[in-house]
Parts: structure tokens; C-alpha cells; sequence
């Protein structure tokens, strides 16, 4: 993949350690050439992603809480003063309340409702907004979502309404920044164990139902879900936009559990 992102700089949200899928697909950015920088949500995790920063040679442009326009502003106002503009956006933030991610989703409250779509859902158009000022030669922006947002998932819950959400806020990003050459598309990746996942109640279950049921026979790792991004971030999906690409070892197009699969 060397030189596929050369010349490319872009900003990535939603490094909290190096489980985060965010991480994978920094690390897979670098490794093809693009510039990259960072952001982290709060003290606690500014000592988790300085260092990673480091490793990769990023730019660590600062506390960025999406429930906060002003810090979202703030991380592209040091983009502009620093580079000008902007090839691409990695949006790979999500929250939801961890007491409400298990059992029905029909107790949702209107608390936990507003505030898990405004962070993983609304935040996706409020960064596009300021990357659409930065993104002079057009550009690529990315998102993650989940197959929750298809069908039902035990304990998903809010999560699943969010993602469904998400995944129609990338159709009509795409449609209105298209003609500035700015393509929005969502990656939907399987179950990976991370901070946000281990959230999930019995998240272990869905990961094994996963593994054995996937026709691929296992489960994604945070590598291969960079190495897909490279081709929505890079010119070879220049063509492409509004996509939701399913990363997930083949999951989802399981009617039924395959037979032969162990139950778990
Ligand atoms: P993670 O915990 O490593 O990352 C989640 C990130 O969201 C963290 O960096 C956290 O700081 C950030 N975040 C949460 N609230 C925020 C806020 N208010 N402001 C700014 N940032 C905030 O977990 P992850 O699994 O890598 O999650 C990244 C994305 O991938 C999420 O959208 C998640 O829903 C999605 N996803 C995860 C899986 C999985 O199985 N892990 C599968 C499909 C999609």
C-alpha cells in the first residue's frame, strides 16, 4: 500500500488506545504515506494517544469532546493554521450510556436517546460541516458503523437506532458535499473488542456467535478494517460515495446460523 495516501493529510477522531479502530486505520495511513493527525477526548486519554501519536509521526491537535461545539471548532481552527486544508476525516466516534446497552431497548430513556444520537450520530455532520471548509480539492470522509443498525442485536439497543441514524446522515452528506468532490462513506465493521465494545452487555457472545457463524470463520481485526479504509480515503473509490461497505468477515449475509457452526 506504500505511496496510495501520499501526499494526503487528513485528521482522525476517536483514538482512545491501541484496540481503537481508529488506531488501526491511523496506523494503516501512515504505513501508505498519508500525514495524519489526532485528537483525544479529555486528560484521561491524552496520555493514552500522546505516545501513539508519537509513533506515528502525527500531528496531536488537542481535546476534542463532540458534545462541545467549541473544541470541535478549536482542532480545526490548528488544522487550517497548520496545513490549510484537508484530504480526509476518519469519524470514529460512538457512546451510548452502558446501563441502557443491555436488556430492552423499549426502556430507553430521553436522556440517554439525545445524547447517544448527538455523539454518534449528529457529530458526523457537525465535523463535515468544518471539514467541508478545509477540503478545498475535495476529500474523503469516513465513518463506522455496525450491522446493528440493520437488524436487531441483543443489548445494541439505542446503538442500532444511532447507526441507522448514522448510516442515513452519510447518503445525505454525500449528496450535498458531492458536488464539491467531498465523498462520505461508512465502513460497517464486525464485532472487535474494544473500550466502546466491551460497553455492550455479553458483548463476549456476540463475538464468538461472529467467529464461528462468519463465512470466513473468524472475526476482523482492527488492521484489516484500516486496510479497507485506504480504499475509501485514497483516489481508487473516487468514484464512490455514499457507501455503506461492510467489513465483518462476510456476517452479514448470513440468512440463518450455518449449520455446521458450534454453538456458542
Ligand atoms: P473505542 O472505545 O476505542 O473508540 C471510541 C471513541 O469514541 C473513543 O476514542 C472515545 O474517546 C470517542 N468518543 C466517545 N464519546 C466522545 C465524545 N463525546 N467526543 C469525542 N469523542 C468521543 O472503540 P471502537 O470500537 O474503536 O469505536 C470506534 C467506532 O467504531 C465507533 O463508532 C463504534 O461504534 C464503531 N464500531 C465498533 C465496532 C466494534 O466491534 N468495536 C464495530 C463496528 C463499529
Amino acid at each position: 500500500n506504500s505511496g496510495l495516501m501520499q501526499g494526503k493529510r487528513g485528521v482522525i477522531l476517536g483514538v482512545a488506545n491501541n484496540r481503537s479502530i481508529a488506531w488501526g486505520i491511523a496506523k494503516a495511513c501512515q504505513a501508505a504515506g498519508a500525514e495524519i493527525a489526532l485528537t483525544y477526548q479529555g486528560d484521561a486519554l491524552k496520555k493514552r494517544v500522546e505516545p501513539l501519536a508519537a509513533e506515528l509521526g502525527a500531528l496531536l491537535l488537542g481535546h476534542c469532546d463532540v458534545t462541545d461545539a467549541a473544541t470541535i471548532d478549536a482542532v480545526f481552527d490548528v488544522l487550517k493554521e497548520k496545513w490549510g486544508k484537508i484530504d480526509f476525516v476518519v469519524h470514529a466516534i460512538a457512546f451510548a450510556d452502558k446501563d441502557q446497552l443491555e436488556g430492552r431497548y423499549v426502556d430507553t430513556t430521553a436522556d440517554n436517546f439525545s445524547k447517544s444520537m448527538l455523539i454518534s450520530c449528529y457529530s458526523l455532520t457537525a465535523v463535515a460541516q468544518r471539514a467541508e471548509k478545509l477540503m478545498t480539492d475535495g476529500g474523503s470522509i469516513i465513518t463506522l458503523s455496525y450491522y446493528g443498525s440493520e437488524k436487531w442485536m441483543p443489548n445494541y439497543n439505542v446503538m442500532g437506532v444511532a447507526k441507522a441514524a448514522l448510516e442515513a446522515s452519510v447518503r445525505y452528506l454525500a449528496a450535498d458535499l458531492g458536488e464539491k468532490a467531498i465523498r462520505v462513506n461508512a465502513i460497517s465493521a464486525g464485532p472487535i473488542k474494544t473500550l466502546a465494545f466491551a460497553g455492550i452487555a455479553d458483548s463476549r457472545l456476540l463475538l464468538k456467535y461472529n467467529e464461528v457463524n462468519a463465512p470466513l470463520r473468524r472475526n476482523v481485526t482492527i488492521e484489516e478494517v484500516g486496510d479497507s479504509s485506504l480504499y475509501f480515503l485514497s483516489d481508487l473509490s473516487r468514484g464512490v460515495t455514499g457507501e455503506v461497505h461492510h467489513v465483518d468477515a462476510g456476517y452479514h449475509v448470513l440468512g440463518m446460523k450455518r449449520p455446521d457452526a458450534p454453538d456458542v
